[in-house]
């Protein structure tokens, strides 16, 4: 796999440790000690994942996830120490795709990682355009991009593959715990109200009003449906 992974890490001995594991498995590793640093690495480089530790000593992780959400769908694993269950949701609904809580293995660690990638990737080998609502939604699975009323919407791995469940059958609806095991390869410990936190960022950005979606519906006591039709 011709990837490359950028390391968010202020410990220098662990930064090593996992830039050495990651090329040792063939993979091109970028690495920031700082989060000033890791995102003006991501501008300049942008690199296929990034694995960002949130205990960094400038800017708090959470800030530095934030920061790179505004302008990137790159997929990101958070590495945190804190192993309380709040900070995770927090985590993912900040935009993180997965996380893992120190003390980890590092097989773990590229294990997820490459599941990730692979997640990325793959996604869009299968179908490829797809148009709902008379062009108000379309999906190009080749190149992996959304258009909400005509315009590129970059979304998060997690989100996409939420957009990918609902519109593969419109009208239908999915239960929470239905989406979380669409979204493949995701970790979810069975948190399905954390599936509400994503789709609340998704209907953010392809709904014209999120408070009145017309897209991603709930449907009450079930979970959510397409609410448009498909074109073809
Ligand atoms: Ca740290």
């Amino acid at each position: 796999m011709a990837a490359t992974v950028m390391i968010v890490e202020d410990e220098k001995k662990l930064r090593d440790f996992i830039r050495s594991y990651f090329e040792g498995e063939g993979i091109t590793v970028l690495s920031a000690a700082s989060g000033g640093e890791a995102i003006t690495l991501t501008h300049s480089s942008q690199p296929d994942l990034v694995i960002l530790d949130l205990g960094l000593p400038d800017v708090p992780g959470e800030e530095v996830l934030k920061e790179l959400r505004r302008f990137t769908d790159i997929p990101i694993l958070v590495l945190t120490a804190k192993t309380m269950d709040t900070d995770r949701i927090r985590g993912l609904e900040l935009g993180a795709d997965d996380y893992i809580t120190k003390p980890f293995s590092p097989r773990e660690l590229v294990l997820r990682s490459r599941a990730i990638l692979r997640r990325t990737s793959v996604l869009g080998d299968n179908e490829t355009r797809m148009s709902f609502g008379q062009g108000r939604l379309i999906l190009d699975h080749a190149r992996r991009e959304v258009r909400a009323d005509g315009r590129i919407v970059p979304l998060t791995p997690t989100e996409w593959g939420l957009l990918v469940a609902l519109t593969s059958m419109p009208g239908r609806v999915y239960s929470r715990f239905e989406l979380i095991n669409r979204v493949r390869g995701y970790e979810f410990e069975g948190y399905e109200r954390t599936i509400d936190s994503h789709v609340k960022n998704l209907r953010h950005k392809i709904e014209r009003n999120a408070r009145n979606p017309q897209i991603i519906e709930t449907v009450l006591g079930g979970g959510y449906r397409l609410g448009l039709a498909s074109d073809d």
